[in-house]
């Protein structure tokens, strides 16, 4: 039984090379039947990585995205290696964050006040 299923896992998980930066990263099955190409031996506590990146391996070999909101505190997942890659742009991973961003931006142009907020003239006792 687990000569079969280090089979599989062989199956499951590839070298190649970035067709961007050309350092080999794992090419692995998802369960989806689609090929991911993940940053090699690293593993990433999954509460650090943005929901909808974190992928986990099965025991057959193929990842899948964890879906476990919040994150269980002691879950490694591996991150793709397109959010790592030195010549790839990076990819909008808080699109909340970016949103009230843009929101900022947009109330920023908005303001007619010719300066900005003057700091009070005497701090309060912090202690
Ligand atoms: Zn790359």
């Amino acid at each position: 039984m687990r000569a079969v299923d280090d089979g599989l896992r062989r199956l499951q998980v590839g070298q190649d090379a970035c067709p961007h930066c050309r350092l080999p990263q794992d090419r692995v099955a998802t369960l989806e039947h689609e090929w991911v190409l993940l940053e090699p031996k690293v593993e990433v506590p999954a509460h650090l990585v943005p929901a909808g990146h974190r992928w986990i391996t099965l025991s057959d070999g193929r990842v899948t995205v964890y879906g476990v909101c919040p994150p269980d505190g002691s879950q490694l997942c591996r991150i793709e290696h397109r959010l790592a890659c030195s010549r790839q742009p990076l990819p909008d991973l808080w699109p909340w964050l970016t949103a009230l961003r843009e929101e900022n931006a947009r109330a920023t142009e908005r303001r007619t006040d010719p300066q900005p907020p003057r700091p009070p003239q005497v701090w309060p006792d912090a202690g």
